[in-house]
């Protein structure tokens, strides 16, 4: 037990700690405690000064069966004989502890094998997934072709002088067939596959993770062309520096760092492309996203209908099915499943029909298999109502509507109304996606009005609101005070920015300029204004619309998707308001 590193703690925070069970052994000496918290708890050292009695913390430590050892010299000087016999068991124990770590190491020798990557490496061979195992994502698959293409071709990039990207980013709900895609990339391109996930790092020992990351990458430049895979992201990639004393994980942060320093250290043009995967990105460090490290961001979405079909067509493959089974009713039975939910029905119904010696799966058995998996979804994650269902396709027709006849970049390419594990329930997909800098002030009133046009569609039809609009207000909120503050579209303020440019960058913390009361109580009564009158013409829009509003709604119901010439269809039918072309102008 060396004493000598180790950051400083206090008396009260490790009797805390002890508490939680979070310490895994302690040593006493010359009236300062050192201590090393249990793996779980992020495994670092630290030490804090002693001056109370020995006995009292001896009991405390028992009671909480904490491993003590004290050295001679302890506040009370402990007996030097029990502080002996108590370090040759603790010797022990951590001999056994190198031994357990190391087996787990993949068996290499005590001393070396500590920082050692122990990433599964699949090579061609063994990686047979193609993207033909994977269904109802095409536009990910799409977009992964292309990464297929890179380590496939490298050299016909590389000679024309394009820069091949470092890293995708696989974001999407659990089960959606995230690390099934990253597997099939490499077996489409023929490289190996060296995964690795997140939460394996957060229970490392200090230092080892970021060793192991090191380590990953040299293993993968030594065999590239190939693909890194880093599952679960997010274990590792939280953002840094929560500046809770003790409570953060250092070994995170490091793990982190390195894993920042090994994508700059490298280029795609090497070979080696890095994908990782999450469902969590919200919680990502900014500096993972900065351009040069996961560039590409991969939207992996829950099915619609007929991407349920087509995985359930995967998973059939191998089922001998009943004459009476249809899979086109079980996808339209299964909306909201992800890849994962639906693999695990077939098991269950195949299962059942083995289970009553039967020779074919039949629809009874998925029928009943349905009712097993979504009774454990109803748990795991929200499973809509009818009801709510309704509530959601008439809110994003809303929005798709009012979007229709906007200027700028409102227009609305897609609605959905398949859950997004993120958070939405549905959604509307408007194009231009990318953000534009510089609206003009109609585009403003209409991209306000679009982002209202969901709520208002719930009050046109049911008089009320739902809480699924709560998203969209704080959009229209925060557009509708940065017109104001930041671009100086106000009539009686003027041209004068009441928000610093630079704040921008800064996450959090306070944005606006030193200003007076009655300014503040001005910008919040035009943000106000604003919002009401956007708000207005969007209620305006639906209700000369209504007839528009109810058919696309059902229709949308239906498939659960609109898009291409069926929604433009819909949307050039929306009939404008006379009032509207004014209140764009002027507002
Ligand atoms: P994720 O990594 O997104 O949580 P996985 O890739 O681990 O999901 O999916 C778990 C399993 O579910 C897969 O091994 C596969 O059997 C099934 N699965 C998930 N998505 C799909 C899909 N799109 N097509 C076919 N099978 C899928
Ligand atoms: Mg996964
Ligand atoms: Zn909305």
């Amino acid at each position: 037990m060396k004493t000598e590193s180790g950051a400083q703690s206090s008396y009260r925070i490790f009797v805390d700690q002890v508490k939680a069970s979070q310490v895994q052994q302690v040593t006493l000496q010359s009236g300062r405690i050192d201590y090393v918290l249990k793996p779980e708890f992020g495994g670092q050292h630290y030490y804090a000064n002693f001056v109370g009695s020995t006995e009292n913390l001896t009991r405390l430590l028992q009671t909480h069966n904490v491993e003590f050892t004290a050295l001679n010299g302890g506040a009370d000087t402990a007996s030097g004989l029990l502080g002996l016999l108590l370090s040759t068991g603790l010797l022990v124990g951590a001999f056994a502890w190198l031994m357990k770590l190391s087996s787990a190491g993949g068996g290499i020798g005590v001393g070396m094998g500590m920082g050692k990557s122990n990433a599964r490496v699949y090579d061609e061979k063994k990686s047979r997934i193609t993207f033909a195992d994977v269904a109802g994502v095409d536009e990910a698959k799409q977009e992964l072709q292309e990464v297929v293409d890179f380590l496939k071709n490298g050299e016909k990039y590389r000679r024309i002088g394009a820069k091949i990207p470092k890293g995708v980013l696989l974001v999407g709900p659990p089960g959606t067939g995230k690390t099934l895609l990253a597997k099939a990339v490499a077996g489409e391109a023929g490289v190996p596959f060296l995964s690795m996930s997140g939460s394996e790092f957060v229970e490392l020992y200090v230092g080892v993770g970021a060793s192991r990351v090191r380590d990953l990458f040299n293993r993968a430049k030594r065999q590239a062309p190939c693909i890194v895979f880093i599952d679960e992201l997010d274990a590792i990639g939280k953002t840094r520096g929560g500046g809770v004393p003790n409570g953060g994980n250092d070994e995170r942060e490091q793990t982190l760092n390195q894993l920042l320093t090994e994508m700059d250290g490298f280029d795609g043009n090497e070979g080696v492309i890095l994908i990782a995967a999450t469902n969590r990105p919200e919680t990502l460090d900014a500096a993972l996203r900065r351009p040069g490290r996961f560039d590409r961001q991969v939207l992996v979405d829950r099915p619609d209908k007929s991407g349920r079909l087509e995985i359930l067509q995967v998973h059939a493959r191998p089922v001998t099915l009943g004459e009476d089974v249809s899979l086109e009713t079980i996808a339209a039975q299964t909306f909201g499943f992800a890849g994962a939910d639906l693999a695990n029905l077939v098991n269950e119904a195949a299962l059942m029909a083995a289970r009553n010696n039967r020779q074919a799966v039949l629809m009874a058995d998925f029928k009943e298999a349905i009712e097993r998996v979504v009774a454990g979804l109803e748990k795991r994650s929200r499973v809509l109502t009818p009801i709510e269902r309704q509530t959601v396709a008439y809110h994003e027709v809303g929005h798709a509507l009012v979007g229709a006849l906007m200027p700028g970049g409102s227009k609305v390419s897609k609605i959905s109304i398949v859950p997004r594990g993120l958070g939405a329930l549905g959604y509307t997909l408007q194009m231009p996606e990318t953000d534009r800098y510089l609206l003009m002030e109609d585009e403003l009133r209409g991209q306000l009005a679009t982002l209202l046009g969901g709520r208002s569609a719930e009050e046109t039809v049911f008089g009320k609101v739902s809480t699924g609009a709560s998203d969209d207000i704080q959009k229209a909120t925060e557009l509708a005070e940065r017109a104001i503050t930041q671009y100086g579209m106000s009539s009686t303020l003027g041209p004068v920015a009441f928000e610093k440019n630079s704040a921008q960058f800064l996450e959090g913390g306070s944005t606006r300029r030193s200003i007076s009361p009655e300014v503040a109580v001005e910008i919040d009564r035009q943000v106000k204004q604003s919002i009401e009158k956007a708000h207005d013409m969007a209620l305006a829009i639906l209700r000369l619309n209504r007839d528009l509003l109810e058919s696309a709604t059902q229709r949308l119901l239906q498939t659960e998707g609109l898009e291409g010439d069926e929604l433009q269809a819909i949307l050039d039918q929306v009939k404008a308001p006379i009032e509207m072309k004014e209140w764009l102008a002027k507002g």
